[in-house]
C-alpha cells in the first residue's frame, strides 16, 4: 500500500519531534514539553505506523528505548540489554495485555502479576563481582549506557559491597534512582534562591544529579534508589520468581519497595492501581503509575520480549500532572490584606484529574523569572490538592509579537498606590481603608475587640453590611441607621438599636485604640499606644517624617515607613477624615511617654478589684506607659492587690516587691 503524503510528512514531522525531546529529555535533562504531550506524538506516530506497516523502521522512535549515552561520559555496553516498558493508559489497556499474556501463555487460568510502584526517576544498572561494586551504567539507549559510577558511589542507599554472603560471582541489580519529594523541595529552593531555575519535577532533578561530571555535586543531592529487578546472574540459581529475587536482594543490602505485592488477575491489578492512587500523595517518592510484572522468571522466559519492551511487562499509568496550555490573561488578585497576586487564566485543560482555568503565578519575581507572557504556551503542573502551578514556558511556542509582563503600580482594584517594599515579595495595595478587596478585613478589624470595640459586630454582621453595600468603609459605620440594619440575618429591630446605640459609644476611644484599629500593617496594640502617647494628637503623627518616627519607642524602620506610607495614600487620608467628622474622639492625652512615672514599670494586678474591672485597670495602666504582667517575677516593679489576693501577692512579698492597695493604683490615674 503507498502511503499518502501527507501521512508520511506527518510520520516524519513525528518522528523528529520525539528524537529532539528525547534528546531534551534524556541526554541534557531538560525537557521542554510535558510528558502527556511526548506520549500524544508517540502514540499518534504508533498508530500511523499500524495503520502503514510500511512506515515502520528500526530506527523509529517507537522501537527503540529512548536516550542515547553522552559522549562526556565513558560507555558501557549491557551485558543483557534494559528495556523500558509498554504503557496502558486505562483499565481496557490493562486488560488487552493481560489477555495477550494468557493467550502468549495458552492458558484461561489466572496470571500472578507483582504490583509494584512506578518510580519517576532514572534505570541504573550496578554491576557486582565478588559482592563489589564494580561499575554502574544508566541505560542510555538499552544497550549502551553511561558509566556514573563515581557519582554511583556517593549515593548511601548503594552498597558498596554487598551483606550478607552467598552472593552470585557476578550479580547486575537494577533498579530507580530518585529524589524524594522532600529533597526535591529543598533541593529547588536553593536553586531558588541561587538564582538557578528550578528543575522542572523529581525526575528531571535525580537525572541531572547523577549525571554530573562532578562526583560532589551528585554528593550533595539527596539521591536514593529503589532496586526492582536484574540482568546478569551467574555463579548461583537466581531466585524463582520476582518477588522471591526482592527479598533476596533487599538482604544483600539494597532497599527496595514495601508496596511490591502479588495479584492474580485483572481485577486485583485494578484495584492496586487505585489503591496506590490513593496513597500517592502520602509517599515520600513521585510515581507516575505502577508496573505489572508477571511474577514466574519460567513464565516471563516464555514470553520474551519485543525491540523495547518486555512481553512480560506493562506501566500503567496515572493521568497526567503536567499538560500545556495556553494563557489567555494574567489578571492580578487583590487579597484580604492587600498583597497583589498575578493569576494566570489558561485555556481550560485537564490535569491532576480535573479542569484547570487559573495558575497562581505567585510574585513579580517568579513571573520574570520564567518570563510568563500573554499568548504563552505553557507547562501547567497539578498534583494532589496543591493549587496549580505554571512550571514553565514552551519557548519554542511562543508568539513573536509577545511582550513582558509587567506588574501594574496601581492597585487594579481601586487604583491606590501598589508598592512593594524590600524583603517583601509582593505588592501591596496601599488603599488599606479604601479598598474594595480588603474591605471586610480592614472593617472587621476596625470593630474588633481591642480596637474600636463594637459591642455586637462580630465578623459575620460586617459580612452582610458589606454584601448588602450598606458599607464601603470604617467611616459609613456610623451613618448606619436602623431600618437599614433591621431585616438583615439575625437582625431584628432590638438588636439594630443596640447596634446603633454600641457604634456611637464606640466613638469615645483612646487615640492608641483608633490607630491600632486603622489596620497600619505592623502597627499592633503596643506600637500604637507608643504612637498615642508620643504624639498626643492626630495631626502631629501625620505630620511626622519617617526619620523622626525611628526615634521612638517600638518602632523600627519598617514600620516607620509603613506608618507615612499609609497616611501619604490620598484614599486612606479621606476615611481617616471621615471618621473624624463621624464624631470619634478620645481624651487628651496627657502623658508622654517619658514623663509618666509608670513609663517602663511593669505592673502586676492580682485579688478582686472593686470599681473598676481588670480589663478597665489594665487599659488605663497601659495608656500611663505601664507594661502590664501576669505573673510577678524580680522584674516586677509594682503589685496592685485586690481582696482576696493570693499565690502572687504572697510572691510579690517574699522578692521585696512595692505593693499597692486599689486606691494607690487609682491615684496613678487622677
Ligand atoms: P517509562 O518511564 O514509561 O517506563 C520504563 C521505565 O520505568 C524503566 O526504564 C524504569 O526506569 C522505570 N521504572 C520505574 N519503576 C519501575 C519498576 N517497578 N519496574 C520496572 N521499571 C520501573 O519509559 P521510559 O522509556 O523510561 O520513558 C518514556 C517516558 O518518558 C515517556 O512515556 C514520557 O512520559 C517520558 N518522556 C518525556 C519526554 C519529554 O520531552 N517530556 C521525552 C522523552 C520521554
Amino acid at each position: 500500500m503507498s502511503i499518502p503524503v501527507d501521512i508520511s510528512t506527518r510520520a516524519a514531522t513525528l518522528t523528529n519531534l520525539i528524537n529532539e525531546y528525547n534528546y531534551q529529555y534524556y541526554v541534557i535533562d531538560n525537557p521542554s514539553v510535558p510528558d502527556a504531550e511526548y506520549d500524544r506524538l508517540m502514540r499518534e506516530l504508533q498508530s500511523l505506523e499500524a495503520e502503514f506497516p510500511s512506515l515502520l523502521t528500526p530506527a523509529s522512535p517507537s522501537q527503540r528505548v529512548g536516550g542515547v549515552a553522552a559522549s562526556q561520559f565513558g560507555q558501557i555496553t549491557h551485558t543483557i540489554p534494559m528495556l523500558s516498558l509498554d504503557n496502558a493508559f486505562d483499565e481496557a489497556g490493562i486488560a488487552a495485555f493481560d489477555q495477550r499474556v494468557r493467550e502468549w501463555l495458552n492458558t484461561a487460568d489466572k496470571i500472578e502479576y507483582v504490583a509494584e510502584p512506578k518510580l519517576d526517576g532514572l534505570a541504573i544498572s550496578l554491576r557486582y563481582e565478588q559482592g563489589v561494586l564494580v561499575y554502574a551504567a544508566t541505560r542510555g539507549d538499552g544497550s549502551v549506557g553511561e558509566d556514573v559510577t563515581t557519582n554511583v558511589r556517593t549515593i548511601a542507599a548503594i552498597p558498596l559491597q554487598l551483606r550478607g554472603s552467598d552472593w552470585p560471582s557476578v550479580l547486575e541489580v537494577r533498579g530507580e534512582i530518585y529524589i524524594p519529594k522532600t529533597g526535591f523541595e529543598a533541593l529547588n529552593a536553593a536553586q531558588v534562591a541561587e538564582d538557578k531555575k528550578p528543575f522542572m519535577n523529581p525526575r528531571n532533578a535525580a537525572a541531572g544529579a547523577l549525571r554530573q561530571l562532578d562526583p560532589r555535586i551528585t554528593a550533595s543531592r539527596p539521591l536514593t534508589m529503589y532496586c526492582y529487578g536484574f540482568g546478569e546472574w551467574v555463579g548461583t540459581a537466581p531466585p524463582e520468581n520476582h518477588l522471591s529475587m526482592i527479598t533476596q536482594l533487599a538482604e544483600w543490602g539494597f532497599r527496595t519497595s514495601s508496596e511490591s505485592q502479588a495479584v492474580s488477575g485483572l481485577d486485583a491489578c485494578v484495584a492496586y492501581f487505585s489503591a496506590v492512587g490513593e496513597r500517592r500523595d502520602a509517599l515520600d517518592y513521585e510515581i507516575d503509575g505502577v508496573v505489572f510484572k508477571v511474577n514466574d522468571f519460567a513464565l516471563q522466559a516464555r514470553l520474551g520480549s519485543v525491540s523495547r519492551a518486555p512481553r512480560w511487562a506493562i506501566a500503567f499509568k496515572f493521568p497526567a500532572q503536567e499538560e500545556m496550555t495556553v494563557v489567555e490573561e494574567i489578571e492580578i488578585q487583590v487579597g484580604r490584606t492587600g498583597a497583589l497576586t498575578p493569576v494566570a487564566r489558561l485555556a481550560p485543560v485537564f490535569v491532576g484529574g480535573v479542569t484547570v482555568s487559573n495558575a497562581t503565578l505567585h510574585n513579580e519575581d517568579e513571573i520574570a523569572r520564567k518570563d510568563v507572557r500573554v499568548g504563552d504556551t505553557v507547562i501547567v503542573r497539578r498534583a494532589g490538592d496543591v493549587i496549580p502551578e505554571v512550571v514553565q514556558v514552551v519557548m519554542q511556542k511562543r508568539p513573536a509579537n509577545s511582550v513582558a509582563f509587567e506588574m501594574p503600580t496601581l492597585c487594579p482594584v481601586c487604583d491606590s498606590h501598589a508598592t512593594r517594599e524590600e524583603g517583601e515579595a509582593k505588592r501591596r495595595c496601599q488603599g488599606g481603608l479604601f479598598c474594595e478587596a480588603q474591605r471586610k478585613q480592614a472593617i472587621k478589624h476596625f470593630a474588633s475587640r481591642k480596637a474600636l470595640d463594637v459591642d455586637g459586630l462580630g465578623d459575620k454582621l460586617v459580612e452582610q453590611l458589606v454584601d448588602a453595600d450598606l458599607i464601603h468603609d470604617p467611616a459609613d459605620l456610623f451613618s448606619l441607621t436602623v431600618p437599614q440594619i433591621t431585616g438583615l440575618d439575625r437582625m431584628a429591630e432590638k438588636s439594630a438599636q443596640n447596634l446603633v446605640a454600641a457604634l456611637e459609644q464606640a466613638k469615645h476611644t483612646r487615640f492608641g485604640r483608633f490607630l491600632f484599629a486603622l489596620g497600619i500593617r505592623e502597627v499592633g496594640e503596643t506600637t500604637a499606644r507608643s504612637l498615642a502617647r508620643h504624639f498626643l494628637t492626630l495631626d502631629a503623627l501625620m505630620a511626622t517624617a519617617e526619620n523622626s518616627l525611628i526615634e521612638i519607642e517600638d518602632v523600627g524602620p519598617i514600620v516607620a515607613k509603613r506608618i507615612v506610607t499609609f497616611f501619604a495614600e490620598e484614599h486612606n487620608r479621606q476615611v481617616v477624615a471621615r471618621l473624624m467628622t463621624a464624631g470619634i474622639d478620645w481624651p487628651v492625652e496627657t502623658h508622654t511617654a517619658s514623663d509618666s512615672p509608670l513609663n517602663g514599670k511593669t505592673v502586676v494586678l492580682t485579688g478582686t478589684l472593686i470599681s473598676l474591672s481588670r480589663a478597665e485597670a489594665k487599659e488605663k495602666l497601659l495608656a500611663l506607659g505601664a507594661k502590664v504582667s501576669g505573673s510577678v517575677s524580680p522584674k516586677t516593679d509594682y503589685v496592685v492587690a485586690g481582696s482576696e489576693a493570693g499565690s502572687k501577692l504572697t510572691k510579690a512579698e517574699a522578692l521585696g516587691i512595692t505593693i499597692l492597695d486599689e486606691s494607690e493604683m487609682k491615684a496613678w490615674f487622677e
